[in-house]
């Protein structure tokens, strides 16, 4: 059999919200509303992992894909988060107090993991579309997990996933990370890019497909966003799942991250906002 995921990819035909899909026999993508979780491990396996926690109130539905996919009392090893924003840790006391699992997250994430500090306010005067506007109503205060949550190790080794490893990705957190399968070259994104123009209701809305940088109004570090880019577009991914829009394969991920890391500035960095500073742009 080949290891190139392109060949193994299992083909995906709805966008409904909510119904999961196999990107491959052992990654599990979940759109749940406007963002997307992560199962890996075959189904049934008694050795899965979640990563990311979606948006608030959305825990029963994650519980009841869990369920179905690798049946009742069997929790995850353990929750692994990209970063802490809301949308990204919303269900994460339901899933905690149905599963006693270990979350793990990057030590620069946790002081919002564990009440300590806010993450810096959403900008909705940042150029761009609606979502931005609206933004300003996202929730920005930490979580406390204090209890739970535990850096991930130093040496970017992933906890129980051995073929796995951590990639910190900073720019839109501080302590962002990615996921990647060196083995068939399968990455978890998180939001160092992403598949959906977020700053737009209509696009997001639609799922309407376009590689992009992180989400505008949530990033304050454009230079560092543009790095974790780079770096993510060196490990040349074959398949993606990003926290937003449709998972990538093939050329369309290849040529898209590619010209994202090229062209960074123009296509991700908005024009105008709080966190932009076009002068310290490079051409
Ligand atoms: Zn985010
Ligand atoms: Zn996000």
């Amino acid at each position: 059999m080949s290891d190139k995921p392109t060949d193994r990819i299992v083909p995906m035909t709805s966008v409904a919200s909510g119904a999961g899909h196999a990107v491959l026999p052992d990654v599990y993508f979940l759109p749940v509303q406007i963002v997307n979780i992560s199962f890996i491990g075959a189904a049934g396996s008694k050795d899965w992992i979640l990563v990311d926690a979606g948006v608030p109130k959305s825990g029963k539905k994650i519980i009841e894909e869990a369920e179905e996919r690798f049946g009742n009392d069997n929790p995850p090893k353990a929750i692994i988060l990209t970063h802490g924003h809301f949308d990204h840790v919303g269900a994460i006391d339901d899933l905690l107090e149905k599963w006693q699992v270990s979350v793990y997250a990057h030590k620069y994430e946790l002081p919002y993991l564990t009440g300590k500090e806010s993450y810096p306010e959403p900008d909705p005067t940042v150029e761009g579309g609606g979502v931005a506007k609206i933004s300003k109503y996202f929730p920005n205060e930490p979580i406390d997990i204090s209890g739970s949550v535990e850096p991930l190790p130093e040496d970017g080794s992933m906890p129980f996933l051995p073929d796995w490893e951590w990639v910190h990705t900073p720019g839109h957190t501080k302590g962002h990370i990615s996921l990647f399968r060196p083995s068939d070259k399968v990455l978890i994104a998180g939001d160092a890019f992403v598949n959906v123009r977020q700053d737009s209701i209509y696009k997001v809305i639609t799922q309407q497909r376009e590689i992009n940088g992180p989400p505008t109004y949530f990033t304050p570090d454009w230079e560092s966003a543009r790095e974790s880019v780079k770096i993510l577009n060196e490990l040349k991914p074959e398949a993606a799942i990003t926290g937003h829009g449709w998972p990538l394969v093939g050329e369309e991920l290849t040529g898209g991250l590619e010209k994202l890391a090229n062209d960074f500035d123009k296509i991700a960095v908005p024009e105008k906002g709080k966190y932009v500073d076009k002068d310290k742009k490079r051409d």
